[in-house]
């Protein structure tokens, strides 16, 4: 028996389901993924027919419709031959599209592992990353758009964070190692044993002035470091000799250099090395290399060498193990 659709129940497809005005049907099916069609209570997959002998619609067989019926349900075979051009119409719009549908799931993907930077980093911290692990080198000063984020990193938990994650993995490497008097550690000053944020933090992270870090050293207040000062203790108890070794100019800051580091209790170390007149013009690095190199002919074992630049890190006799003290403040070659 043919079944009796009037037109008025049966409305424009709505992305493959029908609507029926009698009955509460919805279609919460997308154009290419179908979800399904809500008929009251009951979601049904998009994909199966359903009909109805009363109102309570159940699944006939597999379709890209829903039909519905108070009367007599077609038959699955007249709803195939009713709705096949429909089918051909999407199976070619899903092919059309198919395309367009990876791209945008790919692009999502790439959101998803590749997330725009926050609105407030403006690439600070890529910045910071590239200075620490020595890819950014010969700066001047901290990008302006990066003087901000360098001083709430320093100042608001984080660079003491790293610090502490420091001095873990060199206290981890001095717990197991012994010192028989000629094994040796060298540290840097300067933002190693003492800290200069306040000077920078004063000049805005600008490019370095040496009469006013000069001013600022002879004031003999840099504030030391405490992780780091855990750290040197550590080894003078166990038995290592410790070697201060930094670039400051010997005749101008010597005195205040060594009372500078007595008061923050940076005390007991084996020897003060400064830069004397003879290598004044050379490059961190360079005279770093030269002092490390006369230590080495001196018989002692540079067992760890600790600095804030990788200039302190770099070059000959650096060291069994090097460990970088984070600075995103300023660079010395
Ligand atoms: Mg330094």
């Amino acid at each position: 028996m043919p079944s009796r659709r009037p037109e008025s129940r049966y409305k424009t497809p709505c992305a493959g389901c029908y609507r029926d005005t009698s009955l509460d049907i919805t279609c919460s099916r997308s154009l290419l993924l179908p979800l399904g069609c809500r008929i009251g209570a009951h979601i049904y997959p998009a994909v199966s027919a359903v009909h109805t002998t009363s109102a309570q619609p159940e699944i006939l067989s597999s379709n890209s419709y829903i039909m519905m019926s108070n009367t007599a349900a077609p038959s699955p075979i007249t709803v195939s031959r009713t709705l096949a051009p429909r089918r051909r119409e999407l199976v070619l719009l899903a092919v059309l599209l198919l395309p367009h549908l990876f791209l945008v799931s790919a692009a999502a993907a790439r959101q998803c592992f590749w997330p725009g930077q926050a609105p407030e980093d403006s690439g600070c911290l890529s910045w910071r990353v590239m200075v620490e692990a020595n890819n950014a080198r010969g700066w001047r000063t901290v990008p302006d758009q990066c003087v901000a984020y360098v001083r709430g990193y320093m100042t608001r938990g984080q660079y003491l964070r790293d610090l502490a994650g420091v001095m873990e993995q060199a206290s981890a490497y001095v717990d197991q190692a012994d010192a028989d008097g000629l094994d040796a550690w060298v540290f840097d000053i300067d933002d190693t044993c003492l800290s200069n944020l306040l000077y920078y933090e004063g000049k805005q992270f600008g490019a370095y002035d040496p009469l006013a870090f000069k001013a600022w050293a002879s004031k003999e207040a840099c504030p030391g470091i405490p992780p780091v000062l855990g750290l040197f203790a550590a080894l003078l108890d166990k038995g290592f000799k410790v070697f201060l070794l930094s670039g400051r100019d010997e005749e101008a800051l010597g005195p205040c250099t060594a009372a500078n580091l007595e008061a923050e209790g940076f005390s007991g170390y084996e020897r003060l090395i400064m830069r004397s007149p003879e290598h004044r013009g050379q490059s961190s690095s360079v005279f770093k290399s030269a002092m490390r190199k006369q230590l080495v002919e001196e018989g002692y074992r540079i067992r760890g060498n600790v600095g804030d630049q990788w200039s302190d890190l770099q070059g000959d006799c650096v060291g069994d193990r090097v460990f970088k003290i984070p600075n995103p403040m300023y660079f010395v070659p």
